[in-house]
């Protein structure tokens, strides 16, 4: 008798292993163990996240998106119309620009799904959602990403931080990279081992990424490190899929994230008074902006 309850990145291949199954079919039946919804319930939620992810996709990019500021907004066009000349191709161009959108819309106050968190609800629907059209996935298939993604990020949060304020950007967009990776790989064929590489890289590409927003709003930096984290899980998932594995295994991985989240300085950590934050240029924004209210 398989029990399906886990906790860390090792927990989560040893069911995986003994089940044969691949992370998004255990993440499902730790949910089914815990008998709080059904099957059909689980993925009637995940189907409408999924609904709620692809419109806001679609608004970020077809209605005019400007942050309550006035400091954000439309560059996501602006990368969607660069697409042909774009030399990261039109696929991956596709990708940055949707997480860019979602990200926006977010800062407009506009409908999104905190996968995991709001500054970085772009990276996931991105990543899952322009892929799956691509290559003409299914919803079903789109819903078991989803579920692959939950599964690694309820392992960050339970062993680490999903949040700026208490783990640095690296916990946040760096989070939603790691989820993603994960997902795409499973998408693309690769093992729940492959799904850990992946993730395991995109946490490590942004080790010690602080969290600095201008102002203290979600706007500058968070949508182009929506866009860069969108990038960084489709280049680590590509990584596992030509057969590099990670040096530090995953749940290693998350361990160093949260105690570099713990070194972090409080200023750079959602405070809005260290990095980016600090700048003269961005001292004269949120001067600006206080002057408005
Ligand atoms: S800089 Fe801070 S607020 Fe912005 S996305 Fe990163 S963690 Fe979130």
């Amino acid at each position: 008798m398989i029990e399906y309850s886990f906790s860390s990145g090792k927990e989560l291949l040893e069911i995986c292993h003994a089940a044969q199954i691949p992370i998004s079919e255990a993440a499902v039946r730790r949910e089914l163990e815990r008998e709080e919804m059904d099957r059909g319930e689980i993925m009637s939620e995940m189907r409408i996240d999924l609904e709620v992810m692809r419109e806001s996709i679609r608004v970020g990019l077809e209605e005019q998106q400007i942050s309550i500021t006035g400091l954000m907004g439309e560059d996501a066009d602006k990368l969607m119309a660069f697409t042909e000349s774009a030399v990261m191709g039109r696929e991956m161009t596709r990708i940055v620009a949707s997480a860019m959108a979602v990200t926006e819309v977010n800062a407009s106050m506009g409908r999104i799904v905190a996968a995991p968190t709001a500054g970085a609800s772009g990276i996931l629907p991105a990543v899952l959602i322009q892929y799956g059209d691509e290559h003409d996935l299914s919803e079903d298939q789109l819903v078991a990403g989803l579920c692959n993604a939950g599964a690694i990020g309820m392992i960050i949060a339970h062993n680490a931080s999903l949040a700026g304020a208490s783990g640095g950007c690296q916990a946040e967009t760096g989070s939603a990279a790691a989820m993603a990776a994960s997902a795409l790989t499973e998408l693309r064929g690769g093992t729940p081992d492959m799904c850990l590489h992946a993730a395991a890289i995109a946490l490590k590409n942004v080790m010690g990424l602080v969290c600095d927003p201008v102002a203290g709003l979600v706007e500058c930096p968070c949508i182009k490190r929506n866009a860069i984290g969108a990038a960084n899980a489709v280049l680590c998932s590509d990584m596992v899929m030509a057969g590099i594995e990670s040096v530090i295994p995953f749940d290693e991985v998350v361990t160093a994230m949260r105690n570099v989240g713990r070194m972090m300085h409080p200023d750079l950590r959602e405070t809005a008074r260290g990095g980016l934050a600090a700048t003269p240029t961005a001292q004269r924004i949120a001067q600006k902006i206080r002057n408005y209210e």
